[in-house]
């Protein structure tokens, strides 16, 4: 049980590290907007490189953002450069956490039920 409860908080742990070593790559990226009317397409370029963003779709052609759900350095030039923060497009990030919170909760009540009944039995007995 607490292996399994560990495992999802390294799960989340890795998550931001990921988002964290992304942050840092971005500095490298310059986003342009393609000028769309919702203005989530961006392209990004470093140099000779270049990768398409897109908010809306939550894709990135570099792949890692549609595979990680972990926006990648393009994805997070792109949201910077509208003002928003790539925890909030990051897939099971904070879902991740939560999941684990309320998996306690549950595992709490049922280990609770579960002492009632051998308290019950051992009055009966
Ligand atoms: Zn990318």
């Amino acid at each position: 049980m607490c292996e399994q409860f560990n495992s999802k908080i390294m799960q989340a742990r890795g998550v931001r590290d990921k988002l964290e070593d992304h942050k840092r790559n971005s500095r490298f990226w310059v986003p342009q907007w393609v000028g769309d009317a919702k203005g989530e397409k961006f392209e990004v370029c470093c140099r000779m490189d270049k990768y398409v963003v897109d908010l809306g779709e939550r894709t990135c052609s570099c792949r890692v953002w549609d595979l990680c759900g972990i926006p990648c350095a393009h994805a997070i030039v792109a949201l910077g450069w509208r003002n928003l923060k790539p925890e909030d497009y990051t897939h099971g990030g904070s879902e991740v956490t939560n999941e684990s919170g309320l998996e306690t909760q549950e595992r709490s009540s049922v280990m609770l039920q579960s002492h009632i009944v051998e308290t019950q039995e051992s009055i009966a007995n």
